[in-house]
């Protein structure tokens, strides 16, 4: 008989409710091995015998046969002295001591064999809305600790029935430690009411769906919050459910059956469909068909997703599609409990007894050249850590302000924060704070370094400063558009020097000034900037933002263009006496006060805006563009923007047509980016470029910016797993401060003595 051995296998990875411990036993039989495995709190250990032969297949399997949703990221292997000779093989009890810092799975979409158990009348799930198994279901938005099993879930609460039971511990079973299993006798309950009323039981999707196909508003609890549902093809219907949530302009997302349904309305691509019916199921932007619903969003593109639980699949059995957008006011947190006052936003609510432990918003992103832009990196998604080049354990990196974000990490992981919004909110600061101490309970993470925005005024920053004073802990500052340049170097993997391309709404400069349409060259340890625009001057400061016609005022007074009448108002005044006029080199502005000027538009009801529909109204086989005139000052490569402004107003006065001009005008940038990256190449040597900043979602600018650099010799990189908007900065600042970059802030305890 061969000679047998005994192997301690330590994994670490995605390696928790993911099914991990089932494919370990099957593995194990299939190869003749005899052992243990239990989850740990960093991950899945196990200690197996066998032959060489066989732990060599064991361990090929490891790898090769992976169940879809796990992931491995290390395996370390200590021969055991002695074979116990013993035989099966079993899965143990968590072990809770240590650190908790295995990876828990992002919530997952209801895989194919569940819903085929959904619509199967003889299965004991038939139409029951909380089915799920090893391969799908809750996880993070359920999880309140680690280890990841079910007394650590919000479905403690529900006691498996023998059925369940059985399953559960059922090797063959695919419900075989699956934590959140569930089933009609044991599980959560599914409930209908309407307002004032108390949640009942009977058919509450047959009356979900009577209300909604009356027209009505009505709130669904889903994973990560609660969402307002209704019909899109009702125009009355839409404008109601904007009024409600005070949501102005912001586009509203679709849930579509399924892809053939998605297809009557939108354009939908292989990688598009890929994306849609994959576990992490996010909200996709499509482009629309002609006969797409109106009123959801004043672009050519529209977010649809799938259904992604069991009790969408159901509702939408009844529907091609639904308006399905987050269940909030305005900005404010999505909800995940409705109150008394919040109820009004609904005509109906479809709910259930399984608490949201996490609220969760759902991803949005854009599929180019078939990789990920993420808008939001959120559900389906969110905890699984960014996977770092080198060791940033301890940094906890706070973001920036108004898509408020953090990253907490540990060993050569970074675990992101999900969408959070605008911590001005004071309801969303406080979650923030909140998942902030979650994450770090939940993956053992002893703080050990801040990192916050250079921005003086950023609550994100005041609590870093905060914090760092109470905890004695030290604080490292760093420079907006630096944080954004390290986290698409992070996103890729680069290490060393590049140059970067930087361009966004708002950030603060270490002149004290705003930026935002930067060329820097450097890495982590450090940077400098190299090229930038002739500052914008924002008559009234912060009411720019919306106020955009202030800004259009702005750039044809400072170009000498402004029209007659208009030189004696109180706006020129401002400008010519430099009262209250902050100066800011932001791309978002630019575009901002190039859409006013372009459309005639005074307002924008949200941040973005004006870029989105600049971008959404481009005449898409416009080749022409204006030149690009540099001055230099302070050694910097400056584009100045009077020109252009001149030449904008010129043609759209002499009568060309405004999309024409939009096309023209962010052609011109094409020729910036080149300009101002030639520039650096020149003084540096450098070639590799990383483009960053919330401007670079722009479906117009981004593929011409890309294919214009690499033309010109650059190897480029964007951003494709975090977003390149400022949910990404965190990413950024924590490598940084890794790398010994950004300002070091001396860290100083309060005292008693401080106090008096
Ligand atoms: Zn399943
Ligand atoms: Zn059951
Ligand atoms: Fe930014």
């Amino acid at each position: 008989m061969a000679e047998r051995f005994r192997i301690h296998f330590e994994i670490e990875g995605i390696v928790q409710g993911v099914g991990f411990r089932p494919f370990l036993h099957r593995l194990a039989l299939k190869w003749d091995i005899s052992g243990w495995c239990r989850n740990t709190v960093f991950g899945v250990e196990l200690e197996v015998e066998g032959t060489e032969a066989s732990l060599s297949r064991f361990r090929a399997g490891l790898w090769e046969e992976l169940p879809p949703l796990a992931r491995i990221d290390a395996v370390r292997e200590t021969p055991c002295p002695a074979p116990l000779g013993a035989n099966g093989f079993q899965i143990r009890e968590s072990r809770r001591e240590g650190h908790p810092d295995a990876l828990i799975s992002p919530d997952i979409a209801t895989c194919p064999d569940c819903l085929r158990e959904l619509r199967d009348p003889k299965d004991r799930r038939y139409r029951y809305p909380f089915l799920n198994c090893t391969n799908c279901g809750p996880r993070f938005t359920i999880v309140r600790e680690l280890p990841y099993d079910r007394r650590a879930t919000s479905m403690s609460k529900f006691p498996m029935c023998p059925d369940c039971e059985t399953e559960y511990g059922d090797i063959r079973s695919r419900r075989y430690h699956a934590q959140p299993n569930c089933c009609p006798d044991c599980g959560p309950t599914l409930t209908f009411s309407l307002p004032g009323e108390a949640p009942a039981t009977d058919d509450p999707i047959g009356q979900a769906s009577a209300l909604l196909r009356a027209g009505k508003i009505v709130a669904v609890k889903g994973l990560g919050g609660y969402h307002l549902a209704c019909r899109c093809d009702l125009p009355e219907t839409v404008a109601e459910l904007r009024r409600r949530k005070r949501r102005d302009e912001r586009p509203f997302a679709l849930m579509c059956r399924d892809i053939p349904t998605a297809e009557t309305l939108c354009h939908v691509s292989p990688q598009e469909a890929a994306r849609l019916t994959s576990p992490r199921a996010p909200i996709v932007l499509l482009r629309k068909r002609p006969n797409a619903p109106s009123g959801l969003s004043e672009t050519g593109e529209l977010g649809v997703m799938l259904p992604y639980t069991p009790l969408h699949h159901l509702l939408m059995e009844e529907f091609d599609a639904l308006v399905m957008t987050s269940m909030n006011v305005s900005d404010l947190p999505t909800l995940c409990e409705l109150h008394e006052g919040n109820e009004a936003l609904a005509d109906g609510v479809l709910s259930h007894n399984r608490d949201i432990v996490n609220r969760c918003d759902d991803s949005l992103l854009r599929v180019f050249r078939g990789t990920d832009l993420f808008f939001r990196r959120s559900r389906g998604y969110v905890p699984e850590p960014v996977r770092l080049a080198f060791d940033c354990t301890g940094i906890l990196a706070c973001g920036a302000e108004q898509k408020g974000s953090f990253a907490l990490s540990r060993g050569q992981y970074a675990f992101l924060g999900q969408h959070i919004g605008d911590l001005k909110n004071f309801d969303t600061f406080d979650f923030y704070r909140q998942q902030i101490s979650r994450f770090e309970d939940r993956f053992g993470v002893a703080v050990n370094r801040l990192v916050c925005d250079l921005h003086p005024d950023y609550l994100s920053s005041e609590y870093a400063r905060e914090r760092s004073r109470r905890e004695g802990l030290p604080l490292t500052l760093v420079q907006h558009h630096h944080a954004h340049m390290a986290a698409c170097m992070a996103d890729n993997g680069l290490e060393g020097s590049c140059i970067g391309l930087i361009w966004d709404g708002t950030g603060y400069g270490t002149d004290g000034t705003i930026w935002g349409a930067e060329c820097l060259t450097g890495g982590y340890t450090g940077f400098q900037r190299r090229g930038t625009i002739r500052p914008i001057l924002l008559p009234g400061g912060d009411v720019c933002t919306s106020e955009i016609g202030r800004i259009s005022f702005s750039l044809m007074w400072d170009a000498g263009v402004l029209p007659r009448e208009k030189a004696g108002s109180p706006l020129a005044r401002m400008l010519e006496n430099d009262v209250n006029c902050p100066r800011a080199t932001s791309m978002g502005r630019l575009f901002d006060g190039v859409y006013a000027l372009l459309f005639g538009r005074e307002t924008v009801t949200y941040d973005g805006q004006g870029a989105v529909l600049l971008e959404a109204n481009a005449a898409g086989d416009e080749t022409g563009a204006y030149p690009v005139t540099c001055y230099r000052s302070d050694g910097l490569t400056v584009w100045d923007i009077r020109p252009l402004v001149k030449l904008l107003l010129a043609e759209s006065r002499a009568g060309t047509a405004p999309d024409r001009l939009a096309a023209r005008f962010m052609n011109t940038l094409v020729s910036l980016a080149l300009a101002h990256c030639r520039a650096a190449r020149e003084e540096t040597g450098l070639e590799r470029v990383v483009l960053s900043g919330g401007v670079f979602q722009n479906g117009y600018l981004l593929p011409r910016v890309v294919d214009a650099l690499a033309a010109d010799g650059f190897q480029v990189y964007n951003q494709t797993c975090v977003s390149p908007n400022d949910q990404g900065i965190a990413l950024g600042q924590t490598l940084i401060a890794a790398k010994g970059g950004g300002i070091s802030d001396v860290p100083c305890r309060t005292t008693e003595t401080d106090k008096n």
